[in-house]
Order: C-alpha cells, then sequence, then structure tokens
C-alpha cells in the first residue's frame, strides 16, 4: 500500500492532490459532478416508455428508490401510469402545468434518503420551467434525471419540452427506430382511419380516432405512413 505524501505546503496543489489520494478523488467527483439530466428522444412507438420501466427496474433490483413522473396530458391509458405496449405498467405521479417538480422531489427525498433517481415520460408535455425544475434537481438535490419524449408533433413542431430538454440537458440519447422505407423515423406523422395524413388540428388530440405514425423525414414531407394500412392481427 502506498503512503499518503503530505503536502509541503499550503498552496502546492499537486502535491494535496496525490495526499487526497484517487479515492478520495473520485469520491468527491461523483458527489460533485455525477447527477445530470438525460434527455432520450425518438419518434413515436420506438420503446422510450419500456426503457424508462427498465431503467427504473435497475435501480430497484440494487435496492434504490425512483421516482416517476408523467404529464398528465397523456391519458390514452389512464392518468397517473405509464404503460408500454409490450404490456408493462407502473404508476406514476402526476403533472400538471402548474405543478413543481423540483419541490415534489426535494420533499419526498427529505422522509426518503433512498430515492436514487427520477424518471420522466412524455417528457415533450413539460413546460420550460418544469424543465429548469428537472436541471435543479441535478445541481442542488445531486439526483439524475432521465426524461423521455418525442421532439416534434404532427407538423413537425418542436414540443416546448424537448426544445427545452434539448437545450439544456447533460446527455441527448437517441432511441431509434424505422420508417417504413428502412430509414431512421425521426417524424411523427398523424393519420386518419384511413391511413391519410392529418396535417391540421390541435397539437395535442386527446382521445381522437387519429393515429401516429413514426417515419422518416422524407415520407413524413409525402405523408406516406404505408404501415399504417397492413391490417394487425
Ligand atoms: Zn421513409
Amino acid at each position: 500500500m502506498q503512503r499518503p505524501i503530505i503536502p509541503a505546503k499550503t498552496g502546492d496543489d499537486g502535491a494535496l492532490r496525490e495526499w487526497l489520494g484517487v479515492a478520495g478523488m473520485m469520491h468527491q467527483l461523483r458527489v460533485n459532478a455525477l447527477a445530470k439530466l438525460h434527455f432520450y428522444y425518438s419518434a413515436m412507438n420506438a420503446g422510450k416508455s419500456t426503457t424508462l420501466l427498465q431503467s427504473s427496474y435497475n435501480y430497484n433490483e440494487r435496492g434504490m428508490d425512483t421516482l416517476i413522473f408523467v404529464p398528465e396530458v397523456d391519458d390514452r391509458y389512464g392518468v397517473g401510469k405509464v404503460t408500454t405496449r409490450i404490456g408493462l405498467r407502473a404508476d406514476a405521479i402526476t403533472v400538471k402545468d402548474d405543478f413543481d417538480i423540483y419541490r415534489h422531489v426535494r420533499e419526498d427525498i427529505a422522509t426518503n434518503p433512498n430515492i436514487k433517481c427520477v424518471l420522466v415520460d412524455e417528457a415533450q408535455f413539460l413546460s420550460q420551467q418544469q424543465v429548469q425544475q428537472l436541471c435543479l434537481i441535478t445541481e442542488e438535490l445531486n439526483r439524475p434525471v432521465l426524461a423521455y419524449g418525442i421532439r416534434t408533433d404532427f407538423q413537425g413542431e418542436p414540443f416546448v419540452g424537448s426544445k427545452y430538454l434539448l437545450a439544456l440537458a447533460d446527455e441527448l440519447i437517441e432511441i431509434k427506430t424505422i420508417c417504413h422505407c428502412g430509414r431512421k423515423a425521426i417524424m411523427n406523422l398523424r393519420t386518419d382511419e384511413t391511413g391519410g395524413a392529418v396535417r391540421e388540428g390541435n397539437q395535442i388530440e386527446v382521445g381522437g380516432n387519429d393515429l401516429y405514425v413514426a417515419t422518416c423525414r422524407r415520407h413524413f414531407r409525402l405523408g406516406e405512413a404505408v404501415n399504417s394500412l397492413v391490417p394487425v392481427e
């Protein structure tokens, strides 16, 4: 075992670093720098919610608790749930427009310090303020935040939440999926029941009969959602 080297005089940074030792520095780095805001982005139906629940499970498996948030606007499967197309589901804390995510997490950690990670599904629906609250969670509470969302709406316009996540996140991770042509799908084409492209309407269509198909930029422009016409048996 290496003997610690005592710094010769105050202000001798090189010797001081050695004296602290690598282990001590690594601990400081973990404490000071590791909590990051991660934005996992993709087109629709790429498996974001599945990835989210897997990440949460990984923390739980190691004995750590997580908090899962979901904006209230996404009520496809009922309010306050993360539900995946492959059948996984979990309860989530509902986020309304005026909800302060930072404050909620801070108060929960005060009673349960074992909360080690914050996850947000459908993060495109967050407000600018709420994205800033996610930044605060990493900076002031030192907890990593994993946010999952799509970048653009059916008209190719950026969602507010995604705009600020793309601007502010420490890490941007793309979850890839493909268009019917084989190119990477990056757009979300809204179609009616016959597969025709829908170009007008509200950004958020709650309870409508419209469908979404992930397409490449070219097939988004052409309005061709070939796969939506294939009946699912
Ligand atoms: Zn395509």
